[in-house]
Formats: structure tokens, C-alpha cells, sequence
């Protein structure tokens, strides 16, 4: 919005929960869908505590942290004073992270190698404590990106979820920054349907929309809620 006074970019993390929340309904609505098939995760990462305390006290209460210690540092409190919290894992897990990962996290969207599935299922099997799990793929096959690349899909979600036994409910991928998003949301949403998978994590702030038109059931979302992150120390 803009010269006509009414609301900014760059306005309160209440306004632009409230605005973000209104084109997914009406990204859902268009796409024949209902508005609660769509689950907002809003991503606090690099954002102090304040920003998520701000979000929960408008509803918000699904979060995405994309590094471990970072959600160390900032959730135990929270999730002390609101039990009703899901915390989000969508950065990528090293083995040596996954004890803390389990015990922090519930839901895993970054499974992607056999190494990790298996200290999953380990330390699951360990605790009995049991996050949901999405596989992240590589849909665009870029070299510097985790994921699974599309061609080694079906055989890692059988090895992830017949063979282990990890409670994964879906795909996720993040699209080439300089390319269509669509292409690799349609991929994903492909790979899914044949693996019957019901979740699709896919869209972030500038594609969201995009994403909710080829299926997305979690969009994670962070600037266009919290504002530009603060520049990494
Ligand atoms: C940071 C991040 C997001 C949010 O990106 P925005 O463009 O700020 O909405 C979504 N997904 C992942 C995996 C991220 O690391």
C-alpha cells in the first residue's frame, strides 16, 4: 500500500501479520481452496525474542528458525509461557545437531541425506520423542544447496520413511533465487503426489502466493513479516 496514508512496507509486525494472512486467504480462496489448508510459518531468524513475542501476541504461533543454537537461545522462554508453540527446523542439520534438534524442534523440514536420516531415527528412537518431518529437495539441482536432488527422491523417501521409520509428511524445497519460482513448485508438488506425501513446504516472502497456486500447505515467510534481518554479525 502506500501514498493514500494508509498502511506502509514496512509497518508493525501485527500489520503485516494481519496483511500477509489476507493474501493467503485470498491466494487459497482463488485456488479453490480453503484458507486453513495453508499454514503460515513465520520465520523470526536473526530477529531478537521482541519481533516472535510480537507476533504471538496477534495469534501467530507457528515459527521457522533456520539454525539450532539460534533457537536455543530464543525459545525455551517462549515456548514456556505459550505450551501451544510449533517451532519449525528449516536450515539445514548437521548429524552432530540432531540430539538438540529433537529436543527443540517439532517439526524437521531439512532431511536430506541418509547420514542425518539415520541419527534421526536413532535418537527418535532414543527419546520417543518424534517431530515431523519434511524431505528438503534440491529442485533445482544447484551445487552450493542441501536437498535431495529429483532423480534420488523416491528412492531416499522410501530409505526416510518405509526403511527408518522417520514420520515425514512432505516435500520442501527453496527455488534458485533467478529462476521462476512455479517450475519448481510444480516439481515438488510431482514428486509429492507419486510418494503420496499430503505436505508441501514451499513459498517464502516474494512467491508465497505463487506457491499456495501449486499446492502449498506451509509457506515460510519471514521479511515481509518481521522487515529486512538485521546483517549477519
Ligand atoms: C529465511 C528463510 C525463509 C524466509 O525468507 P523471506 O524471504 O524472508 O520470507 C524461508 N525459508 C527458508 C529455508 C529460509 O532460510
Amino acid at each position: 500500500m502506500g501514498d493514500d496514508g494508509t498502511r506502509r512496507e514496512s509497518g508493525s509486525v501485527a500489520d503485516n501479520l494481519t496483511a500477509v494472512r489476507g493474501r493467503i486467504a485470498a491466494a487459497a480462496q482463488a485456488a479453490g481452496r480453503a484458507p486453513d489448508s495453508v499454514t503460515l510459518v513465520a520465520v523470526g531468524k536473526s530477529h531478537p525474542r521482541a519481533a516472535i513475542e510480537a507476533a504471538i501476541g496477534v495469534g501467530q504461533r507457528v515459527f521457522g528458525e533456520n539454525r539450532v543454537q539460534e533457537a536455543h537461545g530464543k525459545f525455551p522462554p517462549l515456548r514456556t509461557a505459550f505450551p501451544d508453540l510449533a517451532l519449525h527446523l528449516i536450515g539445514p542439520l548437521q548429524s552432530n545437531k540432531v540430539r538438540d534438534a529433537v529436543a527443540l524442534f517439532d517439526v524437521i523440514e531439512t532431511v536430506d541425506r541418509p547420514k542425518l536420516a539415520r541419527a534421526l531415527a536413532t535418537e527418535m528412537a532414543r527419546t520417543g520423542r518424534r517431530p515431523a518431518c519434511f524431505v528438503q529437495i534440491n529442485t533445482g539441482e544447484e551445487e552450493q544447496k542441501a536437498g535431495v536432488v529429483p532423480r534420488e527422491a523416491d528412492a531416499f523417501i522410501a530409505l526416510a520413511r518405509d526403511e527408518l521409520g522417520l514420520p515425514i509428511i512432505g516435500l520442501m524445497c527453496i527455488p534458485p533465487v533467478d529462476e521462476e519460482p512455479a517450475m519448481h513448485f510444480a516439481l515438488l508438488a510431482k514428486i509429492a503426489a507419486r510418494n503420496g506425501m499430503p505436505a508441501l513446504s514451499m513459498g517464502m516472502s516474494g512467491d508465497y502466493e505463487t506457491a499456495i497456486r501449486f499446492g502449498a500447505t506451509h509457506v515460510r515467510v519471514g521479511t515481509a513479516i518481521f522487515g529486512p534481518r538485521p546483517a549477519p554479525v
